[in-house]
Parts: structure tokens; C-alpha cells; sequence
């Protein structure tokens, strides 16, 4: 009995996969990887006798009948999945029918589209006492949300948010950002295909006008939508910093700077 590894392949650039991940290419011995969001560029890494396959014309059933299949068999299978496993993944739904199949697995993590879409931005999704929270979410869509869960809830927080699955729905978002009181002029970042080679795109708007500048750049799928109180704070000068760096003040790895009297 071999092993399944579900692996994080990252938002996309070849390059953005962890060592140990790559690690696991190089050695699979059947790959399924999931082909509508992870670039195709991975599979080169695999060695020859690697059997490959596209997930995405696969119903759940199906994929678990693959992943086993081959787990009995040989010695190293890959499920390559986007960004992070752990989120939006279908991680449960795959590897609970696994498990009572007695398939031992672990799970590799990944960069998520929501970091590097800050960092393609270079934006903090936190700021000193502006917010220290970042919410993980999306809008509603065929997958419903628990009531307590809607956006205008959630924003009721002012913490960032990080907003998945939702360029279709970006005047739903915005409507219940309004709801929520948050200005028009509050900034908002999209980033379509996040470190995709000449694909990705950068969009900065407001709440007003995000909506129509996403759907006039033809940005319908493949985004990240982050907002929050910490957004192009680079821009303001009036920013809280933190106390980690501040010369007046200690920790394990510093000792504080000693003013001459
Ligand atoms: N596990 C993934 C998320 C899968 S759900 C992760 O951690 O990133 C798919 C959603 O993730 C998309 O609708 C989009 O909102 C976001 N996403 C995934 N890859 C992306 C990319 N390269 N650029 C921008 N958003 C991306």
C-alpha cells in the first residue's frame, strides 16, 4: 500500500510550490492534479513512468476511485491541488471515503491566492492597531452560507478580509460591504490569475467603482478580492507602527536601545 500526498501546487507560478512539494513531483508515481488551476508546467517535473491525469472533468466518485486505485499499487501518488489545500479544497469530501479505505496520506501545504495576492501587491493584510484580524471567505454562490456567516456580518468586524470565489459576485460584495457601513472611497484590491507568467492582473478601485472596473478589464473567474482597513496603507503616513522593532523595547532576540542620560 502506497501513500497519498495532497499537495498544495501554490497560485500558479511554477516556482511558487514548496521544496517539498516539488520533492513529491520528482518522485511521484501518479499524479492528479487539478488541471483548471494548476499549471501544467508541474507535470514536467515528474519522472517519465509517472502516470499523469486532469481532474477536472472528474466527478468526486471518480477521483476517489483513481487516488485509491493507485494507492494500492504503487508507492507514491500526488493529489495536486491550488493555493493551500485547506481551503476550498474539498479536502474532506476526498479524503474522508479514502481513509475507510485504509489510505495513508498527508497533506503538503501551499501558498494561498490570498498571500500572494498581497504580496503581488505588496500589501500587509495587518497593521498595528488598525486591524489585526484577517478573514478567510467568499460570497455565496451555488454553495450556500451560513446565516451568521454573510458578508455584511463578517465586515461588521472592520478587519481584512480576503474574499475567494466571488468575481462574479462583486456587486453582491460590495452591497454588503455598504450594509455593513463601509465608505464608497473604501480601497479594494482584486488580483486576477495571481503569478500566472503574463496573465496576472492588478486591480485597485474603490467600493463604488471595483465593480465596473473588474467587469471592463474582464475579470470574471480566477480572483482575489481583498478590502479592509489595512489596504495601500504605504500611501498614508500616519500608520501605528509596531512595537516589535521599536528601540525602546525588548524581547528574546534584542535588547533594548539605552539612551544616553
Ligand atoms: N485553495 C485555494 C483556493 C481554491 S478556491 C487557495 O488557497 O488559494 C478557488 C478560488 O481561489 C478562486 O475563485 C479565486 O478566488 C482564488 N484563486 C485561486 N487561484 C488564484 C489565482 N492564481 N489568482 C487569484 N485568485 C485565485
Amino acid at each position: 500500500m502506497g501513500k497519498l500526498w495532497i499537495v498544495g501546487a501554490g497560485p500558479g507560478a511554477v516556482d511558487l510550490i514548496t521544496v517539498r512539494g516539488r520533492e513529491l513531483i520528482s518522485r511521484a508515481d501518479a499524479i492528479l492534479y487539478a488541471g483548471s488551476l494548476v499549471s501544467r508546467q508541474h507535470l514536467a517535473f515528474a519522472p517519465p513512468h509517472c502516470e499523469v491525469a486532469d481532474s477536472s472533468g472528474m466527478t468526486l466518485e471518480t477521483m476517489v476511485a483513481w487516488l485509491g486505485e493507485r494507492c494500492r499499487r504503487l508507492a507514491t501518488v500526488v493529489r495536486l491541488q491550488t493555493g493551500d489545500p485547506s481551503l476550498y479544497g474539498a479536502l474532506t469530501e476526498l479524503t474522508t471515503p479514502l481513509r475507510q479505505q485504509d489510505v495513508e496520506m498527508e497533506v503538503v501545504s501551499g501558498v494561498s491566492s490570498a498571500m500572494a495576492a498581497a504580496a503581488a501587491a505588496v500589501e500587509s493584510l495587518t497593521l498595528p492597531e488598525t486591524t489585526q484580524t484577517v478573514i478567510l471567505t467568499r460570497t455565496e454562490g451555488r454553495t450556500p452560507m451560513p446565516e451568521r456567516e454573510r458578508l455584511r456580518h463578517l465586515a461588521a468586524h472592520g478587519t481584512t478580509l480576503c474574499i475567494f470565489l466571488s468575481a462574479t459576485l462583486l456587486d453582491k460584495v460590495t452591497e454588503e460591504l455598504f450594509q455593513a457601513g463601509w465608505p464608497p472611497q473604501q480601497p479594494v484590491l482584486v488580483v486576477h490569475k495571481v503569478s500566472w507568467p503574463n496573465e496576472e492582473r492588478i486591480i485597485r478601485g474603490n467600493l463604488s467603482n471595483i465593480a465596473d472596473l473588474c467587469r471592463h478589464a474582464n475579470v470574471t473567474s480566477q480572483a482575489m478580492i481583498i478590502t479592509g482597513p489595512a489596504l495601500e496603507a504605504a500611501s498614508r503616513h500616519d500608520n501605528p507602527v509596531s512595537r516589535l522593532y521599536a528601540a525602546e523595547f525588548s524581547h528574546q532576540f534584542r535588547t533594548a536601545f539605552d539612551p544616553l542620560p
